[in-house]
């Protein structure tokens, strides 16, 4: 992936928006526990970025990935992971299966107007019961006339106290678990709706995220996304790999970030008469968390690649997905981990933007399917899961 004189005009642009319509405001919504998510969005919509790669008719620019690629990194580097998280959704997270498999009249009534930022969105796939094994949901839509009717409940939904809508994954049937289950466009200002809460995070604090019910809940049957039900595991899944190489761009800048904060910090604090930075195996630390960094940097950017020539179904896209989500995890805690110790006292107090970082990094290694969950993709790519069979052969 290579970044071209028009990929640097569109991060400079959106550097000067943060820095003139978030960071100014971060602390302030990080004390909230919500951003205006309305507002913001209309303005970013207005400034073009919320339908990067998505179809001119619609109000998208038609891009390649790489763009969006970009636009994660420069939110990376905001004041607010949270916001940043809350914008991915709309982006990158519930909006891919709308966009590449919704009908004209969904793509008109909830893309177009998301694209614009009249319209909040946000994913339902997660449940109380369990997010990591998405084919054990239990949310249904039983049809009723032209109509669905939708019980259930959804749980840690980002966006979920502002959003207009809602792509929710919903069994409409009883059949095979990965063949019974649907995404559906859920208008959030229907009747049986219920946020029952703002849920407090230790971390992403900006943005919000709530537990919300669906009691009875009726939705038109055109409001599901794609040609037939029971596509929706499949739809989702894909839908997953837009979301985790948005998440893994935006997660390498974020740590390129903190290593800038700790260095400055190094640089100037002191102790026995020398810079913190001048101690041996403080500097070769920093190196090596660099080194780090870079090498997870490649690993996004070759999938990011791939992703715009293959598209998320293409099983090395999935592979390289799930290892990039991984290593963001794990290397995540690792960096801000040393970035606090280096810190010493400054490190633990709140109010220090390390710390800040710290709390809100360690979501990468369990939203939006868990380490282990990623673990698991690529031990079955790489053919190494134990086939059903050995299993048996082995208990019996
Ligand atoms: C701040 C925040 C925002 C979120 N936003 C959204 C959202 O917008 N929409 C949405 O749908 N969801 C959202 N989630 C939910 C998130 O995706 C889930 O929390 C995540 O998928 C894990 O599901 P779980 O919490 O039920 O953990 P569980 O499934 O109960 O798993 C618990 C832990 O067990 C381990 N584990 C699970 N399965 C295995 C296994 N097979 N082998 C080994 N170890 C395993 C993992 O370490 C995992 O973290 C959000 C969560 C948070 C915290």
């Amino acid at each position: 992936m290579e970044f071209t004189s028009e990929h640097n005009d569109f991060r400079r642009s959106l550097e000067a928006f943060i820095d003139k319509e978030i960071n100014p405001y971060a602390d302030e919504w990080e004390e909230a526990g919500a951003f205006p998510a309305h507002e913001l969005f209309k303005k970013l919509g207005d400034l073009g970025a919320l339908g990067i790669t998505r179809e001119p008719e619609y109000g998208g620019a038609g891009l390649d990935f790489s763009y969006s690629v970009v636009m994660a990194e420069a939110l990376g580097k905001s004041l607010s992971a949270g916001v940043a998280l809350a914008i991915g959704v709309q982006t990158d997270m519930c909006t891919p299966a709308l966009a590449n498999f919704g009908s004209d009249y969904l793509k008109r009534n909830y893309l177009a107007p998301s694209i614009a930022g009249d319209m909040v969105g946000c994913i339902g796939v997660s449940e109380s019961g369990g997010g990591s094994d998405v084919s054990a949901l239990k949310t249904t839509a039983r049809k009723d006339g032209d109509d669905y009717i939708i019980n259930g409940e959804k749980m840690w939904i980002t966006n979920g106290t502002q959003a207009d809508w809602m792509c929710m994954l919903a069994n409409t049937s009883e059949g095979k678990p990965h063949q019974n289950k649907s995404l559906i466009v859920v208008p959030m200002d229907a009747p049986g709706i219920h946020v029952e809460q703002k849920l407090e995070k230790m971390g992403m604090r900006a943005s919000d995220t709530a537990l919300i019910h669906f009691d009875d809940v009726r939705v038109p049957q055109k409001h599901l996304i794609g040609p037939m039900e029971g596509l929706g595991f499949m739809q989702q899944m894909a839908q997953f790999q837009e979301e985790r190489i948005w998440g893994a761009a935006n997660t390498v800048s974020g740590l390129e970030e903190a290593m800038k904060v700790t260095t400055e910090y190094l640089r100037q604090r002191k102790t026995f008469g020398q810079p913190l930075m001048d101690n041996q195996f403080i500097h070769f630390k920093m190196a090596e968390l660099s080194t780090e960094i870079e090498a997870l940097k490649a690993l996004t950017y070759r999938v990011a690649g791939l992703q715009s020539e293959k598209g998320s179904m293409d099983l090395d896209v999935v592979r390289l997905a799930s290892m990039a989500k991984f290593k963001s995890g794990r290397l995540s805690r690792e960096v801000l981990d040393w970035c606090v110790q280096f810190h010493g006292g400054m490190g633990f107090m709140l109010e220090a933007r390390i710390n800040r970082m710290y709390r809100d990094v360690r979501l990468i290694s369990i939203g939006g399917g868990a380490d282990e969950i990623m673990l698991g993709i690529i031990a079955k790519l790489d053919g190494n899961l134990p086939s059903k069979k050995s299993k048996t052969a082995a208990n019996a």
